[in-house]
């Protein structure tokens, strides 16, 4: 099924698109009919903007299966920038569009007519431009169309984030990425490698070293200083003891200030004792050991080379071992998993009682596996209960969600969030989610983000994901990084 989307504001057309995939899925919305084209359209959606009387006017027809179906918006013309006058029509235009589609299929959705990646940011700039937090909530509920429940979870992440927004600017995050893992899982998108005879991990190690001590110097030059450290990938733990010794070293010898500092221990059959000794010995506050399922068929299925026993095993290690801040990451809507199935996962991490748990739900991206085989994503009510009952699981833990943050191609267009008990919430993860503090990423595929000013310009300087040109062009990612950081914020100066 394909529609074909018009409008006379051509700036728009991917965001009308936007909404037209999250009724029908990823491409589903045309721009162009080639007069050879042999695309299956099945209808058209029109949109029209104009301007009278005061007002802005958005119009949608949508034309589908013989029916037609019209909705027109307005919002009165506001003095404002350019920027701000297309954010408003844009907002106008998808909120029409989302209306007739709606009409059409007589479907919910859960974040009715947003197609951003941030709900919360959107939600907390109402309240800086001077909403109260009713109105904000009004204006999720009947303008967006978000129903109550997701802007309840909103609400508690904004209250548990509270505290957390104000980061020093002289205070930056520090991101490692290792990207070797043992297998690759049927649902990644990442750049990681499988780590096979692990020929391509020393001289990675030894490249990444020397970006993290060029990144030192570039910090010592700025006055700039690490607060947390979050080292993921790829699987961290896919190194040897006494690599991820030298990297745990080295880096705690690089930056002493570092407070909190996250291993992502994903694959339970990566973690031994002599890893998770190491790991006690350097200030690691938080590590995170990811059944994803607690369904031995379900791992088989999605290229996991672990069995849930192993996953609840190396957990205990860890705890008999002193981590005192266990994270356990779970995914909703995998290939063949009924709800039983998820309530199984849920029921087992509840017995574990871990420090937080992320409940992911299943985004299929174009560079995986799912993606290669055209697995389709589901799209159903069953979908939606996963990710309720992991929010109920973890209010039973004592947990409240701290951050969230959506992606395309989700199942049922939901959400993954993060939900912690008090006291253990990792604030890498609201840094990085909010945007509040700039990160400086080391190895293959890192994204450095520089903050920049009061309106929080970002500012990125991206390495290579290739892993063998990393090793070869290591120096470019800290010259790369250098440039970033030199850069002048024209928008917030004077
Ligand atoms: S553990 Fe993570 S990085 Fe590794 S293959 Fe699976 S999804 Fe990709």
């Amino acid at each position: 099924m394909q529609l074909l989307i018009r409008t006379n504001v051509p700036a728009f057309q991917n965001d009308l698109g936007d909404v037209v995939r999250l009724f029908f899925g990823e491409g589903t919305a045309v721009y162009d009919l080639a007069p050879d084209s042999d695309a299956a359209i099945k209808g058209t959606l029109s949109h029209e903007q104009r301007e009278s009387g005061g007002l802005w006017h958005a119009s949608v027809t949508l034309n589908l299966g013989g029916e037609s179906y019209e909705r027109t918006l307005t919002e009165p013309v506001q003095p404002g920038s350019p920027v701000e006058i297309r954010r408003l029509t844009k907002r106008l235009a998808k909120r029409a569009a989302y209306l007739v589609l709606k009409s059409a299929t007589g479907r919910v959705l859960p974040w009715g007519s947003l197609t951003g990646i941030r709900p919360t940011r959107l939600f907390r700039q109402q309240l800086e431009s001077g909403r109260t937090r009713d109105e904000a909530r009004q204006m999720f509920l009947t303008d967006f169309d978000v129903t109550p429940g997701r802007v309840s979870l909103l609400e508690e992440i904004l209250d548990t984030q509270d505290g957390y927004m104000d980061v020093s600017p002289d205070t930056v995050d520090l991101y490692i990425g290792i990207p070797f893992c043992t297998t690759r899982c049927s649902y990644c998108s990442f750049s990681s490698g499988v780590i096979g005879d692990g020929h391509l991990v020393e001289p990675y190690l030894s490249a990444l070293l020397r970006e993290l001590s060029g990144t030192a110097d570039l910090l010592a030059a700025h006055g700039l200083h690490v607060h947390t450290a979050y080292i993921g990938g790829g699987t961290p733990t896919s190194l040897t003891a006494d690599q991820l010794e030298r990297l745990l070293s080295e880096t705690s010898e690089a930056f002493p200030e570092i407070t909190e500092w996250t291993v992502e221990a994903g694959r339970p059959d990566t973690i031994d004792r002599a890893k998770l000794a190491v790991m006690r010995r350097f200030p690691v506050t938080r590590i995170s050991i990811n059944p994803q399922s607690m369904n031995d068929e379900t791992l088989i299925a999605i290229g996991r080379a672990h069995t849930a026993e192993q996953c609840i095993l190396a957990y205990r290690m860890a705890r008999e071992m002193g981590f005192t801040d266990i994270n356990m990451d779970t995914i909703t809507a995998l290939p063949g998993e009924n709800l039983d199935m998820f309530r199984h996962t849920l029921d087992v991490i509840r017995d574990l009682r871990p420090d937080s748990l992320t409940v992911h739900t299943l985004a299929i991206k174009h560079s995986s596996r799912l993606h290669e085989i055209r697995y389709e994503q589901r799209v159903d009510e069953m979908i939606r209960q996963m990710a309720d009952e992991g929010r109920a699981c973890a209010a039973d833990l004592g947990m409240r969600a701290y951050y969230l943050y959506r992606q395309k191609y989700m199942a049922s267009n939901l959400e993954n969030v993060g939900y912690a008990l008090p006291g253990k919430i990792c604030r890498y993860n609201i840094d990085n989610m909010e945007e509040t503090a700039s990160v400086l990423a080391l190895g293959a595929g890192g994204i450095s983000k520089r903050i920049m000013g009061r309106d929080q310009r970002i500012l990125r300087a991206p390495n290579v994901s290739n892993i063998e040109t990393y090793i070869e062009r290591v120096d470019e990612m800290t010259r790369r990084k250098a440039e970033m950081l030199d850069a002048i914020p024209e928008s917030s100066e004077g």
